[in-house]
């Protein structure tokens, strides 16, 4: 049970048009068919098995499709040329002018300011709720609410959602459960816990790269297919269509994310209790002072681990800068945006990821100015990494130096 998500994704397998253990790489744009009544019924929208123009679908864009699914353990998915790309198709495929949508208030800064200033336009609105306390988010829903949104691990704050529990809510009032799933891969299967679609950015662990943008949305195929209908489909008719080169990239590179996402996590995990033992205030949901390690470690796929993303207050916005460029120089990583890269990439969310927040919300959510996200490494030698962290954090006074290192 435990190892199924991996099992799908090792069990798969491709035989290229000429044979080879890659497939080939689709290279047209459009296709021919052998009978204008074929062509025709592809319109009609029996596209199964026929293809009729890059935007709608490519075998390589297939190919890395059914591989996510796979993964999430769903009938179909759809592949989308940037995370933005799959979150912003599923909303508006899911919701009409006047609609409503339930939530999380810690998410992802493009998709606070698509929901918060975008959706306005169709007079859509959205309570931004605490996705912890199921009173509120039930409270919320209203009749036109159409889905209920939310990070599995949330952004940047790393707060554990309930999936199970808010499937049970979501169902009970017929709506879908969209969960997105980017931080956490292989670590959570929203799917099997209740969503209903699961979205990723591939940008991130995923492709692993830091190489290339892109998305996927995971559902029943009877979702994915109308999100493709060539009439109403938010895919085809909003255009956010992946490049099958890319999806050929991306496809080789998932081959190896298991072995990444532990290794991610084993960092993690060292450097969260070391530096919390060190005495500084660490977020990380490995740590049982984690509010919701518990809940993570019930329903996790264990062998996984906790994930590579980690928080810490460093006190003021100004120290938080000042580490971010010595931790920069001295070669431990980079400072910049994004997760999931083979080196450590740190950024100070609230001046960065989540600006799109306001401050007086920001403060509420406890996204605090000194608080530096940390998406960390695949280093070999992470005690070397730790050491010269801390050497970092001594100089610029956030540790001091009589603390005692492991
Ligand atoms: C990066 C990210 C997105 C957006 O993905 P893009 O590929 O940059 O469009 C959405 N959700 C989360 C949690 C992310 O980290």
């Amino acid at each position: 049970m435990e190892s199924k998500t991996s099992d799908n994704l090792q069990d798969l397998q491709y035989f290229g048009e000429y044979g080879g253990v890659n497939p080939s790489i689709s290279d047209s744009s459009t296709y021919t068919f052998l009978s204008a009544k074929k062509m025709f019924d592809t319109f009609e929208g029996n596209t199964e098995g026929c293809y009729l123009y890059t935007r709608h679908s490519s075998p390589s864009n297939l190919y890395l499709g059914e591989a996510l699914a796979a993964m999430e353990g769903t009938e179909a998915a759809n592949v989308t040329a940037s995370g933005m790309g799959a979150i912003t198709a599923v909303i508006m495929q899911l919701c009409n002018t006047d609609d409503h949508v339930v939530s999380s208030r810690t998410i992802y800064g493009g998709t606070y300011a698509f929901m918060k200033n975008f959706l306005k336009k169709f007079n859509i609105g959205t309570s931004f709720v605490d996705i912890t306390n199921l009173e509120v988010v039930e409270k919320a829903i209203t009749p036109k609410t159409k889905m209920i949104y939310c990070e599995a691990v949330s952004n940047p704050l790393l707060e554990i959602a309930d999936i199970k529990a808010l499937s049970q809510l979501a169902k009970k009032h017929g709506i879908p459960l969209v969960v997105d799933n980017t931080f956490s891969p292989l670590t959570i299967t929203p799917a099997r816990l209740g969503a209903d679609i699961v979205i990723h950015s591939l940008t991130k662990f995923i492709n692993g790269s830091s190489d290339c943008v892109a998305g996927v949305i995971c559902g029943t195929k009877e979702f994915c297919l109308s999100l493709k209908d060539v009439h109403s489909g938010a895919g085809m008719l909003l255009g956010s269509t992946l490049d099958s080169l890319r999806a050929a990239s991306i496809l080789k590179n998932m081959r190896t994310l298991h072995i990444r996402v532990k290794k991610h996590s084993e960092n993690t995990q060292y450097l969260a209790e070391n530096f919390e033992k060190d005495g500084l205030r660490v977020v990380y949901p490995g740590l049982k002072s984690h509010k919701d390690h518990e809940k993570l470690k019930s329903f996790m796929n264990k062998e996984f681990g906790y994930g590579g993303l980690m928080t810490i207050d460093m006190g003021s916005l100004e120290k938080a800068n000042a580490l971010m460029e010595m931790m920069q120089e001295r070669k431990l990583g980079y400072l910049a945006v994004s997760l999931g890269f083979y080196k450590t990439l740190f950024s100070a969310p609230g001046t960065s990821t989540s600006s799109e927040i306001p401050l007086e919300e920001q403060k509420e959510m406890g996204l605090s100015s000194g608080l530096v996200r940390f998406s960390i490494g695949l280093d070999n030698d992470i005690h070397r990494t730790y050491r010269v962290m801390r050497e970092c954090m001594v100089a610029l006074d956030i540790l001091k130096s009589d603390t005692t290192m492991v």
